[in-house]
């Protein structure tokens, strides 16, 4: 079973430890970490926030 889960960066919904099809934030499931960037992101978790508040691209 496909577990889903609120994209932590614009709170679409996703697949866990898939790619947003809306920003571009690929979630690490429960394991977030705000503060150093994971998996094929470069941005940190807070950088994809404000960058998304911002309309700017999420890397
Ligand atoms: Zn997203």
């Amino acid at each position: 079973m496909i577990k889903q889960i609120d994209c932590p960066v614009c709170g679409h919904n996703v697949e866990v430890f898939d790619i947003c099809d809306h920003c571009g934030w690929q979630n690490s499931g429960l394991f977030e970490d705000e503060k150093s960037p994971q998996g094929p992101n470069k941005m940190t978790l807070k950088e994809a926030k404000e960058a998304y508040e911002n309309g700017e691209k999420v890397l």
